[in-house]
């Protein structure tokens, strides 16, 4: 039976929210239009439970979508971030603590001997591709249709038709100029990397080598392999967008685990440890490329910011290889236990170590076409009936759920009872 939530309190904040934000929110997919409803406001969180200002209590799989490996409010986190405040906030001087942080992501991340922090993904994406503009002396990038690397100009690019397409812009404000020299291709076409790699002089080929901004859709067998030597071949910087896979897929994320290395890795969410912090880096030769070392500018009035950096040392010192493994259990559980309440219904559940995407879809889906095939008001649904039974999933059909080292047994069989009520509510 339909149930629904009391949502009294969040329904007069988004009031007030809408006159004073755009849309009532700082980030879009926040506001959860896809999934035609309204937001609920967050009071609190602790461990993979948050609470809104209604009094709900949900299981969270967004858990700020990504950063929160270790859960909401972890302990631990927090004392190393309260330590860090005490001693002043930002310094715009150099602290111990980044290269403890740098030298630990060098020991975790296989191509990462040098690193530079920001504040964002975004901002590393961009600075990544200034680097390879820059060490290249060329200026056109190779993206995947459906991958996300942030909301910069020239990457915030959609494909025409055809497999390989000049982008165009996916919003006004961006320039037409911006997304000429962007190149789309469908993600796991090799025939069209290959065309495209033919046709094109790329600074870069950029991915997210297991993209999850089009829900999850893993490389097929040998295309991480395929995107490295046609980067090579071609003189392109092949870099990977590790901002999600990063420290969450393996402990030297998705490069690690397939053995594909690539140039320039770009890292955020886990690394900051659920405060503002992301960073891109590669070998030592590259990187000395970057100001003051080398003549590409690139600056950053927070970047290291010291309490970024307690967060994401803490969150990157708990996660050894019993986190992992107990990750990749938890996933595995969710994955198979939503399969298992999906039925016959037309539901492909697919899953990597801490991530996993519950596609409304007949098919596997491999590519940003068949993701935008799926069944979007049958999810939408579904997220809705989740909410009402205490589930938090991400409310957008083009998203990864976030399992954490929080999430227990218990929550994951909450999470299941409730996902087979809601599959039986809407197909
Ligand atoms: C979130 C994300 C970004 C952008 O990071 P922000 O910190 O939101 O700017 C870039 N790339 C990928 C793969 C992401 O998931």
């Amino acid at each position: 039976m339909a149930i629904s939530l009391r949502d009294t309190k969040s329904v007069d904040h988004y009031a007030r929210a809408l006159q004073y934000l755009p849309g009532g929110v700082n980030s879009p997919v926040r506001a959860m239009r896809s999934i035609d409803r309204t937001p609920l406001f967050v009071d609190r969180a602790e461990g993979a439970e948050l609470v809104d200002v209604d009094g709900n209590r949900f299981v969270d799989y967004v858990c700020s979508w990504g950063p929160l490996i270790h859960g909401h409010a972890h302990p631990e986190i927090l004392a190393a971030v309260q330590a860090a405040a005490v001693k002043g906030t930002t310094f715009g001087a150099p602290t111990v603590g980044e290269v403890d942080l740098a030298e630990e992501v060098g020991r975790r991340v296989p191509s990462v001997e040098m690193l530079r922090m920001t504040s964002s993904g975004t901002e590393a994406a961009m600075s990544a591709i200034r680097l390879a503009r820059a060490a290249t002396g060329r200026e056109k990038l190779l993206k995947f249709a459906g991958a996300y690397h942030g909301h910069l100009d020239g990457l915030l690019a959609e494909a025409g038709s055809g497999l390989a397409t000049a982008g165009l812009p996916a919003s006004p404000g961006v320039p037409q100029g911006a997304t000429a020299q962007t190149i789309i291709v469908p993600w796991n076409d090799g025939e069209a990397v290959v065309r495209a790699t033919e046709e094109h002089e790329f600074a870069a080929v950029l991915a997210e080598p297991y993209p999850a901004n089009m829900g999850l859709t893993p490389p097929h067998e040998g295309f991480l392999e395929l995107l490295r030597d046609r980067a090579t071949q071609n003189g392109a910087l092949l870099v990977f967008d590790e901002v999600i896979s990063g420290f969450r897929v393996a402990r030297g994320g998705a490069q690690e685990l397939t053995g594909v290395l690539p140039d320039i890795t770009v890292m955020g969410k886990v690394i900051g440890g659920g405060l503002p912090a992301a960073a891109y880096g590669g070998s030592r030769e590259l990187l000395q490329r970057i100001a003051p070392a080398g003549d590409v500018y690139q600056a950053g009035t927070l970047s290291g910011n010291p309490l970024a950096v307690a967060a994401g040392l803490q969150t990157l010192r708990m996660l050894d290889d019993g986190a992992y493994l107990k990750l990749r259990s938890t996933t595995d559980r969710l994955a198979a236990g939503l399969r298992e309440a999906a039925g016959d219904r037309p539901v492909q559940v697919q899953s990597t170590c801490g991530l996993v995407t519950v596609f409304f879809s007949e098919e596997p889906v491999t590519d940003y076409e068949s993701a935008k095939a799926c069944d979007l008001a049958a999810h939408a649904a579904w997220c809705r009936e989740l909410l009402a039974r205490g589930i938090y999933p991400p409310p957008s059909q083009f998203e990864a759920w976030f399992p954490s080292l929080a999430h227990t047994p218990e929550h994951l069989d909450r999470t299941l009872e409730a996902a087979a009520a809601a599959f039986a509510e809407v197909l």
